[in-house]
């Protein structure tokens, strides 16, 4: 029976894989910090304090909006419904087993639900989850496993465990195959939080089946990163709107991310500071000028020294 559903959850891994996917999740507590943390962003990003609490404001308007090419299309609708999955399943083993792990993690699913749909309106995409109710998905590989998964985790409190850990191995392999066909920033910056609550979803499922004396062997990921993680401490988030460049060591961004605006200093081939649409004042060296981007104001030109 066991075997029977790994191999169709290998099979489904396969299939989604092909097409993206991902998913996500930290503890509750480094998540809730994670994304609360978009309320200290100061005034100089062009937001309000309410907005500010907005991940959707911050998604919309502090990444550009950059073509959406069909792999990245795909992976927004197949990962919007797999975090579903990871909530849904949680909810369910939740009420059966009234383990904190699953309450506490299910909110999380939730949060990387929304996250993803602020990038699916971003782009005018159609909801694949819209009004669907629990344990309905429009992805056929997604319900069958929601059916194999739910049903698995009935057994027993380990077994409910181990298809936490392994929703959280799928959804990480899945996130982790759909990232080198991704170059929207927004896209990126989601989906590495979205890795990161998996490693500690990992985490903390492993953690859980070490106090039932049982333990997890990974299915997707390979051995060497499933020990990397759990070897490794939980991650802290608070990178999508808060970190100083989404992409730090991408050419065109030094200090600040593409629509950052602030102070900075640095070195990069098209400019220091501030990223293609920043503001404010930078120095540096750059072939291309120094201090603001294209768009930028404040001090300097384009291909000139600013201050
Ligand atoms: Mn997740
Ligand atoms: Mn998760």
């Amino acid at each position: 029976m066991k075997k029977i559903m790994f191999h169709l959850m290998g099979s489904a891994a396969l299939i989604l894989g092909a097409l993206l996917i991902f998913a996500q999740c930290k503890s509750e507590a480094s998540e809730m910090a994670q994304f609360e943390a978009l309320t200290t962003i100061s005034g100089d990003r062009g937001l309000a304090d309410g907005e500010l609490k907005d991940l959707c404001l911050c998604l919309t308007r502090q990444f550009p909006y950059e073509t959406l090419s069909d792999k990245e299309r795909k992976a927004l609708l197949f990962m919007r419904e797999e975090e579903k999955l990871a909530r849904d399943v949680y909810t369910f083993l939740q009420a059966k087993w009234n383990a904190r792990v699953f309450s506490n993690i299910a909110k999380a699913e939730q949060r990387h639900m929304d996250a993803i749909l602020c990038l699916i309106k971003k782009y005018g995409l159609t909801d694949p989850v819209g009004g669907n109710p629990a344990g309905v998905f429009q992805n056929n590989n997604l319900q069958a496993l929601y059916t194999a998964l739910t049903a698995d985790g009935l057994q027993n409190l380990p077994a409910a465990l181990t298809v936490g850990a392994r929703i959280e191995d799928l959804d990480l392999f899945d996130l982790n195959q759909a990232t080198p066909d991704i170059d929207n920033e927004d896209i990126l910056a989601v989906f590495d939080e979205l890795k990161k609550g998996s490693r500690n979803h990992i985490r903390a499922f492993v953690q859980n089946l070490e106090a039932q004396n049982s333990s997890y062997t990974p299915v997707y990921i390979s051995a060497d990163l499933f020990q990397n993680i759990i070897h490794t401490p939980r991650e802290r988030g608070g990178s999508v709107c808060t970190a100083t460049c989404p992409n730090a060591n991408t050419p065109n961004c030094q200090g600040k991310g593409p629509n950052g605006a602030g102070n900075c200093g640095g070195n990069g081939p098209n400019g220091n500071g501030n990223g293609p649409n920043g503001a404010g004042n930078c120095g540096g060296n750059g072939p291309n000028g120094n201090g603001n981007g294209p768009n930028g104001n404040g001090n300097g030109n384009p291909n000139g020294n600013g201050n």
